[in-house]
């Protein structure tokens, strides 16, 4: 099965909103937080487990949040021209580690004529380090496990596509269509805003994501980028 995540049509003003909603409640959160690091400082062994539930819940409150900033409009759409190799060797570098911890090796192929797009880097990046860290998390339990990174150009229709393609457990056919849904997640540390921002974000940039997968044996991610952007 295959699905072209659409969900973020919906999501340009909701998106907008949650971003202004995130950044308002950001610097609330970041003194709540202060204080209560002071406090624990002198906390009685009693209270001590109270200090830590609250601590560890804003942590969880500023990781949507964090992701939810993703949405903002940038002030201006800035593209440059980026390098794909580069962006994509820094975003593995980022979790190799973590995937040698879990026995899981990352393999990379790239036919590129040439590795130079117009994009905006830290949003494909953001929307790199999901993937792949979704592609992780799908194979920890496992503990074993390829991760293929592929990158190619089409010259001909001025296009580069990158798969990431995970050997973990799959998805079953009826849970695709909720992926990309915001707050969908499986996981008990999930915020499940990842492939939504991720699909946003490509379809900004006037590209495509799709997912392809099987159960049992994995999951494709595949992102078509035009190589130039038309419109700025
Ligand atoms: P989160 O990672 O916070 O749960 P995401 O939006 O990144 O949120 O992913 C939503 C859900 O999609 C995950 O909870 C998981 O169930 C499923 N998923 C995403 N990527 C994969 C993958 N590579 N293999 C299996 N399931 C996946
Ligand atoms: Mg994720």
């Amino acid at each position: 099965t295959e699905e072209l995540l659409r969900k973020s049509d919906k999501l340009s003003v909701v998106g907008q909103l949650a971003a202004g909603v995130a950044h308002e409640i950001r610097n609330p959160l970041t003194s709540l937080k202060g204080f209560l690091q002071l406090l624990q400082k002198d906390a009685k062994d009693e209270t001590e487990t109270y200090y830590n539930v609250m601590l560890s819940e804003l942590k969880r409150i500023e990781s949507i949040i964090g992701e939810l900033l993703v949405l903002a409009k940038p002030q201006a759409a800035k593209y440059d021209r980026v390098n794909i190799l580069s962006i994509l060797n820094h975003v593995i570098t980022l979790l190799t580690s973590q995937a040698n911890l879990k026995n899981i090796e990352i393999i990379q192929t790239y036919r590129l004529s040439q590795p130079i797009i117009e994009a905006e880097e830290n949003h494909l990046k953001q929307v790199l380090i999901n993937i792949l860290k979704n592609a992780v998390e799908a194979m920890e339990n496992q503990n074993h496990g390829k991760i293929f990174v592929s990158a190619e150009t089409n010259e001909q229709q001025n296009e580069l596509k990158i798969e990431i393609k995970d050997e973990g457990p799959g998805i079953a056919e009826d849970r695709i269509s909720k992926l990309g849904e915001p707050f969908y997640s499986t996981k008990e540390k999930g915020t499940g805003l990842g492939l939504m921002i991720c699909s946003k974000i490509i379809k900004d940039h006037g590209g495509k994501l799709s997912i392809k997968s099987e159960l049992e044996k994995g999951t494709t991610i595949s992102i078509v980028l035009p190589i130039k952007q038309s419109i700025q």
